[in-house]
C-alpha cells in the first residue's frame, strides 16, 4: 500500500478526483486550502463533515465518493488519551478556521458546557458560532470573551499562531494568564512544543501538542479506508521521524 503527499493546484481538483475514483485507490485526505473548495464535487458527505463544514478524507462507500472529516476524532482522541475530560466543561478555543470548526464539533458532541471563541478576525469567529449553534441549539457560546481564558478548563489553540517558521509567536495577548488547571491544547504539530506550551506547563497546565490530534485523525482515515486497526505507533514513528528531518538544518551539499 503507498500513502504518498501530492501537490494539487485548485484547477485540477476533478482530475484528481477521477483518479481516486479509480479500482486501484482506497481513499485520500486533502488539506488547506481544499477542504471547503472539494465538498460541492462530491457525491455524498457525511454528518460530520456537513456540521463541521470542511472535508479532509475522502471514502468509497456503495460506489459513491464520499466527504468525511476526522479531525474532531483526531482531538477527541489525542485528550482521551491524557484522561482529559470535556463533558461540562469550559472551552475556549482560539481561531475560527477549519480546525477550529472540527473542535466545536468536537466539544459540543462531547457535551463541553460552554464554548468560548476568540480569532484576530472577529466576524469570523461570529460566522463559526451561528454555524454550531443550528447544529447545536442548547449550546452555550460566546464570541471575543478573551478573559475567560482565565477560568475556562480547556484552552485549544487551533490558529496557526506560532506554527514554524513563526515558532516564538503565543497565540495570547501580553497580560492573559493560563491557570494551572487547565488543560492546554496546541493544534500545531510543527514545531511539536510550541511557545504557547511552553508558557502553559510553566504554568503548571496540563498540555497536549498538536501530533497526537494529527496521528489519530490520520488513524482514523486509514480505518475508513482499509476496515483495518490503525498502525498506531508506526504512524507515530513515520510523524515522528517526518517532522525530525523538516527542521533539520539544510546543509550546505543539500543546496547545491
Ligand atoms: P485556516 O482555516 O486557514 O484558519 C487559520 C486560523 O488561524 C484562522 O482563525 C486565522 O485567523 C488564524 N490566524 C492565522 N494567522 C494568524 C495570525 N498571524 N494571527 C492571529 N490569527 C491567525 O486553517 P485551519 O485548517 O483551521 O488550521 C489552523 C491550525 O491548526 C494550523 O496550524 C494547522 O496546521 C492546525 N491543524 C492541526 C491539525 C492536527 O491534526 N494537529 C489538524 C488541522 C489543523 P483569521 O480568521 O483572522 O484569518
Amino acid at each position: 500500500m503507498v500513502y504518498e503527499k501530492l501537490a494539487l493546484p485548485s484547477e485540477n481538483i476533478e482530475t484528481m478526483l477521477a483518479a481516486v475514483r479509480a479500482d486501484d485507490c482506497l481513499g485520500a485526505n486533502v488539506t488547506i486550502p481544499h477542504k471547503q473548495v472539494i465538498m460541492p464535487y462530491l457525491d455524498e458527505l457525511s454528518d460530520t463533515a456537513r456540521a463541521i463544514g470542511a472535508v479532509n478524507t475522502l471514502v468509497k462507500r456503495n460506489g459513491k465518493l464520499v466527504g468525511e472529516n476526522t479531525d474532531a476524532f483526531g482531538f477527541i482522541e489525542s485528550l482521551r488519551q491524557k484522561h482529559i475530560k470535556l463533558q461540562d466543561s469550559s472551552a475556549f478555543i482560539i481561531g475560527a478556521g477549519g480546525a477550529a470548526s472540527a473542535v466545536g464539533y468536537a466539544l459540543a458532541t462531547d457535551e463541553a458546557c460552554e464554548i468560548i471563541l476568540v480569532n484576530r478576525t472577529l466576524a469570523r469567529a461570529a460566522d463559526l458560532a451561528d454555524h454550531l449553534h443550528e447544529h447545536f441549539p442548547g449550546l452555550e457560546l460566546a464570541v471575543n470573551d478573551w478573559a475567560a481564558l482565565e477560568y475556562a478548563d480547556i484552552i485549544v489553540n487551533a490558529s496557526a499562531v506560532g506554527m514554524s517558521p513563526h515558532a516564538d509567536e503565543s497565540p495570547l495577548p501580553t497580560g492573559y494568564m493560563i491557570s494551572s488547571r487547565a488543560a492546554v491544547i496546541d493544534l500545531v504539530y510543527n514545531p511539536p512544543e510550541t511557545q504557547l506550551l511552553r508558557l502553559a506547563a510553566s504554568a503548571g497546565a496540563q498540555t497536549v501538542g498538536g501530533l497526537e490530534m494529527l496521528i489519530y485523525q490520520g488513524a482514523r482515515a486509514f480505518e475508513m479506508w482499509t476496515e483495518q486497526p490503525a498502525p498506531v505507533e508506526v504512524m507515530r514513528a513515520a510523524a515522528t521521524r517526518a517532522l525530525r528531518e523538516s527542521s533539520r538544518p539544510v546543509t550546505k551539499s543539500q543546496t547545491n
